[in-house]
């Protein structure tokens, strides 16, 4: 595996594998590499003959309190991790000045009205730090190809947009969210759960697959979300937003019931925000 640091590095990288006319595809991490991002390594090997894999912790998406600082960092890891998967390159950079550089004009994306609501109503500025980033290392690697998960649903749709209007030629593709045993959403975050919050974070898939049952059995959609709300309280469970919307995010409306929906639900026990998603028809 390569190992490149600096914008130059990872310039004179891309030329190399290009020149081999390989398909590149890229995977974009923020390290604590867990079986969800390495399920994204497998797909991206799907798709293209060489993965390039990030690892970048962006202090653009996180707030003032937020867990910037404790955010866990585990380079090597994670590098043992990449190498037993056959990763081709890891792009790690040196410093934030690697990705914004000072002397260069750094395009701000602002994620716009989607970017406001749910995740982003609770983190302000969180998708604009995401989708710059993201801009960021799409205009350094030029990828063919890039592979996000699905446990971030909001952010791939807000990256799938970002990236039709600016990168057209990359194409997108979404894994889905790989869990433990017992239900619970893999997570980098799932590391700062006590272990009485580990025993009751998997109900929040639970009572999301509740929910959908709720849902089909013509119950609408406030009557789901108190009822769900209600079984997460009744566990001591903090609810941030609970959400059925259409696959863009969109309210539903009543003449597109056989389409595909989704019911996203964010939580906090103590310190630790979660989040996690169903799709459903
Ligand atoms: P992160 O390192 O948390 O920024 O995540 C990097 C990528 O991995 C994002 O595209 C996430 O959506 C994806 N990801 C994180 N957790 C999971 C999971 N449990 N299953 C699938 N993809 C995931």
């Amino acid at each position: 595996m390569i190992f490149v640091q600096t914008k130059k590095e990872m310039d004179e990288s891309i030329k190399l594998l290009k020149k081999n006319s390989d398909k590149i595809s890229l995977v974009p991490t923020m390290g604590n590499l867990h079986e969800g991002h390495l399920s994204l390594i497998e797909l991206a090997k799907k798709y293209s003959s060489k993965v390039i894999v990030s690892i970048f912790v962006n202090p653009l998406q996180f707030g003032e309190n937020e867990d910037f600082h404790k955010y866990p960092r585990t380079l090597e890891k994670d590098m043992k991790k990449l190498i037993d998967k056959k990763c081709d390159l890891l792009f790690f950079p040196k410093s934030e000045q690697e990705i914004f550089p000072e002397t260069h004009i750094i395009k701000k994306i602002n994620s716009g009205k989607l970017g406001n609501i749910l995740c982003g109503e609770k983190r302000p500025g969180h998708f604009d730090g995401v989708l710059t980033v993201v801009h960021q290392l799409f205009s350094l690697i030029k990828p063919n190809i890039a592979v996000f998960g699905a446990k971030d649903y909001q952010q791939q749709i807000l990256i799938r947009d970002m990236s039709k209007k600016f990168f057209p030629k990359i194409k997108i593709i979404v894994g889905p969210i790989i869990r433990d045993k017992n239900g619970l959403a893999l997570s980098s975050r799932n590391t700062y759960l006590t272990k009485k919050e580990k025993e009751i974070a998997p109900f929040l898939f639970k009572s999301l697959k509740q929910g959908i049952k709720y849902y089909k059995e013509n119950n609408d959609v406030n009557f789901t979300k108190k009822e769900v709300k209600n079984m997460l309280i009744n566990k001591g469970i903090e609810v941030d937003y609970l959400e059925i919307r259409d696959n863009h995010l969109n309210n539903l409306d009543n003449t597109n019931k056989r389409n595909k929906k989704i019911f996203l639900g964010s939580i906090r026990l103590g310190n630790t925000k979660l989040i996690d998603n169903i799709e459903f028809f």
